[in-house]
Order: C-alpha cells, then sequence, then structure tokens
C-alpha cells in the first residue's frame, strides 16, 4: 500500500471536506477531495457563521469573498409568539469581536469554498461522482473503494490517511459503528424557505421569535443584494413539535399546510410572518435529529469529521462551523505532528470531547433556550415587563454559557493560538 495517490484523502465535498482541503494546502500537504455526487450544486438555504468559524476562514484568505456575498449579522433579537421583544444582543464586529457573523447561503459558502479549491489545488482536487463505500488500512496507508452514481464500481484511491467528510448519511461512520440506532428525533420538525422581502429591523438582524410548543421561527437575511424593490433574500426556519419525524433529506420539500396553521396569527407590527412563509419559491422539511455523542471518530489512519462525526440539532449555529473548527484543528495536527496515526489521534483527542459538549448543549441549553424560559414562566401569555419574568442578566447567561461551550466566547477567542 505504500505507493499513494496522495497524502490525504478526504471523502465528502461539503463545508467540512473542502475547508480540510483548504487548510491542508496552506499547511502543504497534499490531499484530493472524492464527492458522491456528479455535480456540487449550491444546495440547501440558510446558514450563519458565527465569529469563531469566521477567524477560520479569514485565516484562510476568504473573507472578501465571503463579505461580497453574506450579510454581515449586526444583532440577535428574541420574540414572543405575540412579537413582544424579548431579549436582543449585539452580534459580530457590532458586539466587539475581531471577526463579523456572516448570515448566508449555504450555496454561497459552498461555491466561495469550491472555487477557493479549484483556484489553489487545481481543477482535478475535486473528484465528483465517487461515492464511498469504504476504507481498508494497513500500517503504511489506506485505501478508499467508491461507486459511481449508478451504483457501479469507480476504482479505488491510495493516500497515508482518510477523512470521512460524508455528512449525516456518513458510510465511514456507519463502516466503525454498524450498529449505532437511528437518529435521536427531538421532537420537532422543521420547515425552510427563502423569500424576497423588505428589510426586516436592522436589515441585518437574526431573529428568533416563539417557542416549539406553538410554533418557534427564525428569520434572517443571506445575501448582501437588494432587488430592483430594495428587498433582500431572507431565510426563514420554521419549527413546531411534531410526533412524526420527517425523512433525513436536506433537500425534502415541504408543504404549507403541515406548519403555516401554526403561524396563522403572527401579524407583527413588524413583520407579516404568514405573508413572508407564503412567498417563498420552495418549502424544504427536514426533522430535527442529532446523535449521541462517539467515544472516538480516529481508528488508526482513518477518522472522521464534521457531521459525519457529530451530526446535531440546528439550534446553536454551530453545524458549519464545529466541521469548519473540526477541519482547522485536523490540519493543524497533520502539519505539526506529521500525516499519520498520531496527529489523528491529538485531532480526536482535542475535538471529541469539544464537539460532544456542544451536540448535549444543543439539546437543552441553545440560545434559544431563552425562548424557552420566557414561555414555560409567562405560560404563553402577553407581559407587561420582561424583567419580571426572567432578569436580563439570566438571558444574557444563557447566551454567554452558549459562547464558552462553541468556543466563541469572545476573550476566549481572542486568546486561543491559531489551529494551523
Ligand atoms: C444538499 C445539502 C443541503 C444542506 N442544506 C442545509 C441547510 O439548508 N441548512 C443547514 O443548516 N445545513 C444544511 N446542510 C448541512 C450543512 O452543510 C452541514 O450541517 C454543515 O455544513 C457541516 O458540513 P459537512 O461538510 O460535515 O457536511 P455536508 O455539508 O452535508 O457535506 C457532506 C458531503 O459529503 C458528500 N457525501 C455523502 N456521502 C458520501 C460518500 N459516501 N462518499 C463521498 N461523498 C459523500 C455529500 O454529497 C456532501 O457533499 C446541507 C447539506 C447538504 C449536503
Amino acid at each position: 500500500m505504500a505507493q499513494h495517490d496522495t497524502q490525504v484523502l478526504i471523502l465528502g465535498a461539503g463545508i467540512g471536506g473542502l475547508t480540510l482541503a483548504l487548510s491542508l494546502h496552506q499547511a502543504g500537504i497534499a490531499c484530493r477531495l472524492y464527492e458522491a455526487v456528479p455535480e456540487l450544486k449550491p444546495l440547501g438555504v440558510g446558514v450563519n457563521l458565527l465569529p469563531h468559524a469566521v477567524r477560520e476562514l479569514d485565516e484562510l484568505g476568504l473573507l472578501g469573498a465571503l463579505d461580497a456575498v453574506a450579510v454581515r449579522t449586526q444583532e440577535s433579537v428574541f420574540f414572543t409568539e405575540h412579537g413582544q421583544l424579548i431579549f436582543r444582543e449585539p452580534a459580530g464586529t457590532a458586539a466587539g469581536y475581531d471577526w463579523p457573523q456572516f448570515s448566508i447561503h449555504r450555496g454561497d459558502l459552498q461555491t466561495v469554498l469550491l472555487a477557493a479549491v479549484r483556484e489553489r489545488l487545481g481543477e482535478d482536487a475535486v473528484v465528483c461522482g465517487r461515492r464511498c463505500t469504504g476504507v481498508t488500512q494497513d500500517e503504511t496507508g489506506v485505501v478508499a473503494r467508491f461507486v459511481d452514481p449508478n451504483g457501479e464500481p469507480a476504482g479505488e484511491a491510495r493516500g497515508a490517511v482518510a477523512v470521512g467528510c460524508d455528512g449525516v448519511h456518513s458510510a465511514l461512520r456507519r463502516q466503525f459503528y454498524p450498529d449505532e440506532g437511528a437518529p435521536r428525533y427531538s421532537g420537532v420538525n422543521m420547515w425552510r424557505g427563502t423569500t424576497w422581502w423588505e428589510p426586516i429591523l436592522s436589515g441585518a438582524s437574526m431573529i428568533r421569535a416563539g417557542w416549539l410548543t406553538v410554533g418557534k421561527m427564525v428569520i434572517y437575511p443571506i445575501r448582501d443584494v437588494r432587488d430592483a424593490q430594495g428587498r433582500q433574500l431572507i431565510n426563514w426556519v420554521a419549527e413546531i413539535e411534531d410526533e412524526t419525524p420527517a425523512i433525513r433529506d436536506w433537500s425534502r420539500p415541504g408543504r404549507l399546510e403541515d406548519f403555516l396553521p401554526a403561524f396563522a396569527d403572527w401579524h407583527f407590527d413588524w413583520l407579516d410572518v404568514p405573508a413572508l412563509i407564503r412567498a417563498s419559491e420552495d418549502v424544504l422539511e427536514y426533522p430535527m435529529v442529532d446523535q449521541d455523542p462517539l467515544p472516538r471518530w480516529t481508528h488508526g489512519r482513518i477518522t472522521l469529521l464534521g457531521d459525519a462525526a457529530h451530526p446535531m440539532v440546528p439550534r446553536g449555529s454551530n453545524g458549519a462551523g464545529q466541521a469548519i473548527l473540526d477541519a482547522r484543528c485536523l490540519a493543524g495536527r497533520l502539519k505539526r505532528q506529521g500525516v499519520g496515526e498520531d496527529a489523528l489521534a491529538a485531532y480526536d483527542a482535542e475535538r471529541v470531547p469539544a464537539t460532544g459538549n456542544v451536540v448535549l448543549t444543543n439539546r437543552r441549553n441553545p440560545p434559544d433556550a431563552i425562548l424557552r424560559e420566557v414561555f414555560e414562566r409567562s405560560g404563553g401569555q402577553r407581559f407587561i415587563d420582561i424583567e419580571s419574568v426572567v432578569p436580563r442578566a439570566e438571558l444574557q447567561a444563557i447566551s454567554d454559557n452558549y459562547k464558552r461551550v462553541a468556543g466563541y466566547d469572545p476573550a476566549q477567542l481572542r486568546a486561543r493560538p491559531s489551529f494551523v
């Protein structure tokens, strides 16, 4: 197995895989990406990149390219299902961070990363139409095997190490944990879409409103352009408790009638929510699922990264962010310790506990726990003064605790050395 095609085999060219490729290139380590789909298309809707993730992309020289497409989020705002303001705090550079928070279309993020990979590593760095079915290893290296989009054998690739960046249905994770049960359903389904709409609040606000029992919304703009009528592309997510989980497919269409009734009377002076939802071109549905943190991702010369390693419920804007941090940490370890088992073990020791903590905190106390506390303590009733329902200091503590867990507490972030 000594003859390698490249040093690092990256299996999956999503957000994590592409960031890993750029980081390895920066570290002077050869790699190649193998992606299941025949062509990478800008799929999905909005994601948020918090300052800890933006710092990493800045260190890759991508700040300008992201700034050209994304919205620099200015504030995070929480409302009740009656449209009453609960809590507001600045975000990104407006909050004193050295890096902005970006609200961005997932497709735009992937496009920026992919363009940089092709420019820096070459057009043939990403091999599409290669679904990895498994990886074998011996003391000298790894061999990944592939099928094409028709399921026909499509050859193999050799490397010193392999990284499974193959998302929520990871073949590599299944290889090491074949008996893992079904994903853990949180009891909530979500529907997502985008709508061209006039700017809401500051025009750069991340809004969370309501609560899961009665219906919760997350709303923010994701492109830094306005159309001829001055409208922005607004991303919205509707989340409601539901006994039956939706199918775990990021591209599955959803139906308005399954969730719109919960928001029928959300006509606020700052936004007409049902009108925003109705004006959406497409609706996607997805279950809020995650998986219990794994004891380890690294098995000799093979490891996992991003959603393959730590799928989490999307309640803290950290799915893409933690994949980016994994990629940077792994590239740094491979650079300092050499491309082999020791670096993969060190990466595992650092990132397994850190991300496990995020997965578990996303279940119980992500930032939207602010909404839960107000809903439960007010009994879902209107209030006169939020301070008498939940003191502002308590709401701030929920937000600040999550920053520490996820790694974007301002002081911690500034003090942390670069990964690579
Ligand atoms: C089509 C799509 C749409 C999405 N939309 C959203 C969204 O709207 N909002 C949101 O918050 N998150 C979305 N996500 C998930 C989000 O991108 C991830 O949670 C996060 O960015 C972590 O990235 P990742 O690289 O670990 O996984 P992903 O970005 O999911 O990338 C995984 C990649 O691996 C490829 N792959 C899968 N199996 C194999 C295999 N066996 N061999 C080779 N390649 C394989 C996939 O095609 C994909 O390109 C979406 C993911 C996908 C794939």
